[in-house]
């Protein structure tokens, strides 16, 4: 299960690079940081925070594997 943690903002710097296709998950960066955002329809979550390869890696997972809840049938 991976760790997910409230997102603060860190810098007013936050840049979006990709979003999933339902727009639950973005992979962000923040001061040379990059990490998974997830809107839980509430607030963002963020996991994987450090460096480029490492979120990619983790983003590419999650995109490739999430479900829609409006789509389970
Ligand atoms: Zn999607």
């Amino acid at each position: 299960m991976r760790h997910w943690e409230p997102y603060a903002p860190r810098t007013p710097r936050l840049r979006v690079h990709e979003t999933s296709c339902c727009g639950e998950y973005d992979l962000a960066s923040e001061g040379g940081q990059y990490f998974v955002l997830r809107w839980n329809g509430d607030h963002y979550e963020e996991t994987s925070r450090g460096r480029y390869g490492h979120a990619v890696k983790v983003w590419l997972e999650v995109t490739a594997t999430h479900h829609h809840q409006d789509m389970t049938a």
